[in-house]
């Protein structure tokens, strides 16, 4: 006999319907005696339908729920959208389409073509991030981190994309280019909102003891975070403020024959002298229209003016000249350097460039005495280190730091390249940052009980490139009253970055249906 050739328009919607109906793949939380949590990335509706890469995702993380599901596990496998991002509005301005709207049809889209693979997602638990049910909650996590201090507002030198007119995180720019649409990113000077993760930067390196992550995704965060261990030393500028730099290298100190500042250091303006004054505005004039990436690449040459102001060298007290350069940066360290040319790259190839001198502290192998033809960053003994020759230049980080530390001129210190979130964005699509400006009492943030500070309809949601949002062009939104005093007040008009909506759904996900907590603490620890 012939078997019957298999019809998947028949056979499937057959089957997803009773599995449907039986709610074979719902899980009672509560109950649940062998909980097992079967987490994946939800997807973000920035295109018309899911494309193959949700599939190839979602195949393996349905195949292995399944499989625990075959082991007894009672297998909780939720899923939603993380529908708010300048992602989908992109998308929206690209098809010239409302993301109001859009969002909700390409939502449902998504939905049927994810059921139609077969997949055991439990619906009746999804989350979409840009309904207020949860966006309140996202709002409500900003005000914690607002009242616990880790939200700030701050002005500081941000990356602008010319194209999404908007600023980026330091993790959205790849390259010197933006994430989302591959434009040069340039930079911009303005008064943004920042979460304070820098504050968390050593309890993340020490959860990684604990995270069953790949080491390649170790590696990666490690560098992202570029903790450095050395020291704060103090330089008194002759005539000027005390200008602490710093350095992973105090054994070096003794060799440090100019300090370099960048161009936005506050202290440029004091120590430059009135001859060498003008040279050095229009030298940070030029810089400021630099990217950071440029201004910090290795194979550029390395630019720099003299401010004609000196420092004293805090261990040989010598008088060493003060330069202004661009491939030093305000918001690394301390925004100056002790240049070192001997014993770094960079400041032997600045030293050379600009005949700087360049003295030997830490002695390579078989060294005798002769110049060096290239810089020495290895270890070695000390040398011209008065007190601390001889002594192998490991320990005398540490010697040196401790000597500084007593003569009030230095202590031991740790950096990190990480740097704090930059989550406002001058767009449409995401949760306005819940947050009122009153003349009279400042900054307020919005009392609880009166989220969501809902997203308006905007019918020309366009960014203008003006740096405020189009939020900032609606008087019904802007215009308030201040919780506080009850004076007029005015909104923030940004919003907040996807990454806020999409770091905490999973804890949503098994309190989804409930409207007065954004997630039950019990309950998401069981799960
Ligand atoms: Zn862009
Ligand atoms: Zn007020």
């Amino acid at each position: 006999m012939q078997p019957e050739p298999y019809d998947p328009r028949a056979i499937e919607p057959k089957w997803q319907r009773i599995w449907a109906q039986t709610g074979i793949y719902r899980v009672d939380l509560l109950r649940a005696r062998r909980p097992f949590y079967n987490l994946t990335e939800f997807p973000y509706p920035s295109a018309e339908a899911l494309h193959v890469g949700h599939v190839y995702t979602y195949c393996g993380a349905d195949t292995y729920g399944r499989y625990r599901r075959m082991l007894g596990d009672d297998v909780f496998q939720p899923t939603g959208f993380d529908a708010f991002g300048i992602h989908s509005e992109n998308y929206a301005l690209h098809v010239g389409r409302h993301p109001m709207e859009l969002t909700v049809e390409n939502t449902a889209r998504y939905r049927r073509q994810m059921e139609e693979l077969g997949t055991l997602f439990d619906w009746t638990y999804a989350v979409d991030t840009s309904r207020p049910e949860y966006y309140r909650w996202t709002q409500w996590i900003f005000l914690q981190l607002y009242n616990a201090g880790l939200a700030y507002r701050a002005r500081a030198p941000v990356n602008w994309c010319p194209t999404c007119l908007t600023v980026l995180a330091n993790e959205q720019v790849i390259g010197g280019l933006c994430e989302r649409c591959d434009s040069t990113v340039v930079q911009r000077e303005m008064e943004q909102w920042f979460l304070r993760i820098t504050a968390y930067a050593d309890r993340l390196l020490a959860g990684h003891a604990e995270a069953d992550f790949p080491e390649v995704t170790v590696t990666l965060q490690r560098n992202w975070i570029g903790r450095s261990e050395g020291a704060e030393i103090v330089f008194r500028a002759v005539n000027g403020p005390d200008i602490p730099v710093f350095t992973t290298r105090p054994d070096t100190l003794f060799g440090a024959t100019y300090l370099v500042l960048a161009p936005e250091h506050p202290a440029v303006a004091t120590v430059s002298t009135p001859e060498q004054a003008p040279l050095v505005e229009a030298y940070a004039a030029q810089a400021r229209t630099k990217r950071e990436l440029e201004r910090v690449a290795a194979e550029r040459e390395k630019t720099g003016i003299f401010t004609g102001g000196e420092a004293i060298n805090p261990a040989t007290g010598e008088r060493i000249p003060i330069w202004v350069a661009d491939y030093v940066l305000m918001g690394y360290g301390t925004g100056a350097i002790m240049a070192v040319p001997a014993h770094d790259e960079r400041d032997y190839a600045f030293a050379r460039t600009h005949g700087l001198p360049i003295r030997v502290v830490v002695a390579p192998p078989g060294w005798q005495g002769e110049p060096l033809e290239a810089a020495y960053t290895g270890e070695g003994t000390l040398v011209n280190s008065g007190p601390f020759d001889g002594m192998p230049s490991e320990e005398a980080r540490a010697a040196i730091t401790r000597w500084l530390a007593e003569r009030g001129q230095g202590r031991p210190a740790v950096t990190y390249r990480l740097r704090d979130w930059l989550i406002s964005r001058q767009r449409y699509w995401g949760p306005p940052i819940p947050i009122i400006y009153c003349d009279r009492c400042g900054i307020v943030p919005v009392p609880e009980e009166d989220l969501p500070v809902r997203l308006p309809y905007v019918r020309d949601f366009r960014p203008k490139g003006t740096g405020v949002s189009p939020l900032a062009m609606v008087p019904e939104f802007v215009n308030t009253t201040c919780p506080q005093c009850g004076g007029p007040a005015r909104r923030e008009t940004d919003v907040s970055d996807t990454f806020l909506d999409s770091s905490w759904y999973f804890l949503r996900y098994p309190s989804a249906h409930r409207q007065d907590v954004p997630f039950d603490p019990e309950m998401t620890r069981k799960w």
